[in-house]
């Protein structure tokens, strides 16, 4: 099949490429890069041996997508360009909903008139709220969310359920991601946050390669077994063999909503010490007050993957570490070394 990525040039779509490729598809991506490289595109050119276009645009862009809809035969779409920044979704609201609200909506649009109704979305474990239970289980309903990037997410997820129960036609994959970490074992691609990072392992990441001093703890008093924040990190290689199975999915029409996890949880502190046990770098951190909206602890029921797609993440901490680390000693400055 060829499938058009949009937002190929960042973290996980990079990574997803790879393996579209590695399973026979052609891709081509749609990036504006605020947020991704074409490096990255480059280099998986040079793994793969294969082509990779790279259509530098913007998903909330109609014209742009009715052209590449006419120059390229897309069969399905993997939609991973948006905004991903919980507190800058607080600070920017309009700049999240334009951009992944009315993105989806614009994309959406112009593959009804392009007659491409086959479609994954990147959601989020956010979408479940504060409230739901662990493990988080597809059969829970939305819950209320704490920020702009959670709620973006839920308002996607109703467009597309809005979208395909009025055509019937449509054939709608929702994967719920856990955390992803790691990077390709080649340390050829990996995650490149633009200013400081984020998210936990990219921070200690940029720690151990002496970017940044140390790592700030965000709370140590919530009810964990030992006092830190509790998720379920998967491997991006794992996350992006997800994606090359859910579109196995596509041939069926419907709307159908999968977690992406492991299924067990990792504390902040298991995770800072088993960085060091796995690459021997030492990551001096200090307790922190807690951040604003974090929940204490959360992982997935991925049942349903491994039952209807066959999915299952296989591979273990260590290994997330270790690839983690070979990309980022390799890359210190990311891609612009
Ligand atoms: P990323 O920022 O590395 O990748 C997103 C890509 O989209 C970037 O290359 C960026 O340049 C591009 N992009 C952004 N806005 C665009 C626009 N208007 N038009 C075209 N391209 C645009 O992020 P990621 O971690 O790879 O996340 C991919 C998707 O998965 C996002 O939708 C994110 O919300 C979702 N997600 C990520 C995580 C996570 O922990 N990384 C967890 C759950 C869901
Ligand atoms: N975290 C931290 N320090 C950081 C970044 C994250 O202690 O610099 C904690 C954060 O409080 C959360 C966990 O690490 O408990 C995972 O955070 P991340 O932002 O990676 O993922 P998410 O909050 O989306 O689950």
């Amino acid at each position: 099949m060829t499938i058009l990525v949009t937002g190929g040039a960042g973290f996980i779509g990079s990574h997803t490429v790879v393996q579209l490729l590695e399973a026979g598809h052609a891709v081509v991506v749609l990036d504006n890069l605020c947020n991704g490289a074409a490096e990255a595109l480059r280099r998986i050119e040079r793994l793969t041996g294969k082509s990779v276009p790279l259509v530098k645009g913007d998903v909330r862009d109609r014209k742009a997508l009715d052209a590449l809809f006419r120059a390229y035969h897309v069969e399905a779409v993997i939609h991973f360009a948006g905004l991903k920044a919980v507190g800058e979704s607080v600070r920017e609201p309009l700049a999240y909903y334009d951009t992944n609200v009315n993105g989806t909506l614009v994309l959406c649009q112009a593959m009804a008139a392009a007659g491409v109704r086959r479609l994954v979305f990147s959601s989020s474990a956010t979408v479940y709220g504060p409230d739901a239970p662990v493990p988080y289980v597809e059969t829970l309903p939305r819950g209320r969310t704490s920020n702009p990037y959670g709620t973006s997410k839920a308002m996607v997820e109703q467009l597309l359920t809005d979208l395909q129960l009025a055509d019937p036609h449509w054939s709608v994959v929702l994967l719920r991601y856990f955390n992803p970490i790691g990077a390709h074992p080649s340390g050829v691609i990996g995650e490149d946050p633009q200013g400081l990072p984020n998210n936990l392992m990219p921070f200690i990441a940029q720690v151990a390669v002496g970017r940044l001093p140390e790592l700030a703890i965000f709370g140590d008093d919530y009810s964990t077994t030992d006092g830190t924040c509790v998720r379920d990190y998967l491997h991006v290689m794992d996350l992006a063999d997800g994606h090359v199975q859910a579109l196995g999915r596509l041939e069926t029409p419907g709307l159908h909503v999968y977690n992406l996890g492991t299924g067990c949880g990792v504390s902040v502190l298991d995770m800072v010490r088993s960085f060091e046990r796995v690459t021997g770098q030492s990551i001096p951190y200090r307790v922190a007050p807690r951040r604003e909206g974090d929940l204490a602890a959360f992982w997935a029921d991925a049942a349903k993957a491994h039952r209807e797609l066959g999915w299952q993440a296989f591979r273990g901490l260590d290994e997330m570490i270790a690839d983690t680390w070979r990309w980022q000693s390799e890359n210190p400055q990311g891609y612009r070394r």
